[in-house]
């Protein structure tokens, strides 16, 4: 055996070895649940039934799931009165009772590694978005509240979608220029109000941004007003194109005001 082919084998071996002495001490948990399951970052087959994922047709711009097809590039009712800021967003699941407990343990509990099969997940549903993108940016998150949470879960979705889709990312493209007050609980106007002029590209990647199209990334996209917010900055410093790709999505009956 040459010691390259003995080198890849005891690093096999090892590997082996290390993985098993892992999954002993931590069987591997489904994402949603909690059940034992077979393989790491993986649901059950019950939470994997339930989760509601986002498939065509969809309105060509914010991903509105349509009940009926109707036709390519058909938008849909508040796209039409007025354009979002951001050119295509696109979601993996609808936010529900069945993902909320799994984004939440993302969120805020220990359960990082979930970013692995979720970027997996999310380069599928943003196929499209990918292959356009020049690079990939997080939602930015202000420095007390990533204190407080530990980390910014849109900037570690970014980092796993990049080395899953070969895309350069810029975790640092955007940053909250002054402190926010939570969104939950906001509706979409004292949202808007909430997040005017709080979020601004990053001076001094100004010049790496221009003439880019730049893939946005966040958690879940609810009423749209905090990837407004980054799609206006980034424009604003030059960005070609500001595509969105979350990994969920709320989807409700649209109030036309
Ligand atoms: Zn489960
Ligand atoms: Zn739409």
């Amino acid at each position: 055996m040459e010691a390259s082919s003995t080198l890849t084998f005891m690093t096999a071996a090892v590997r082996r070895v290390g993985r098993g002495t892992l999954d002993l001490i931590l069987p591997p948990r489904c994402l949603a649940c909690g059940e034992q399951v077979a393989d790491p970052q993986a649901l059950c087959s019950s939470c994997w039934s339930k989760l509601d994922f986002i498939t065509a047709p969809f309105c060509a711009a914010c991903g509105l799931p349509f009940e009926h097809d109707a036709g390519a590039g058909a938008l849909c009712a508040a796209c039409l009165a007025r354009p979002p800021r951001y050119d295509r967003a696109r979601a993996v699941f609808r936010y529900g009772d069945e993902s909320r407990g799994m984004i939440l343990s993302f969120k805020h509990a220990d359960r990082t590694d979930a970013a692995i099969a979720f970027a997996a997940w999310m380069a599928r549903a943003g196929r499209e978005l990918l292959q356009d993108a020049d690079l990939i940016a997080p939602v930015p998150l202000h420095y007390r509240r990533l204190v407080w949470r530990r980390y910014n879960q849109a900037a570690l979705l970014a980092l796993r979608l990049g080395q899953a889709a070969d895309r350069p990312v810029m975790v640092d493209a955007l940053k909250r220029a002054r402190a926010t007050v939570s969104q939950a609980g906001l509706g979409a106007r004292d949202r808007k109000r909430n997040l005017a002029g709080a979020i601004a590209a990053n001076a001094a990647r100004a010049a790496a941004i221009k003439g880019k199209r730049v893939l946005l990334i966040d958690d879940v996209l609810t009423t749209g007003a905090t990837v407004s917010a980054c799609a206006r900055a980034l424009r604003k410093a030059g960005a070609a194109g500001v595509d969105v790709l979350t990994l969920s999505r709320v989807v409700r009956a649209q109030v036309l005001d």
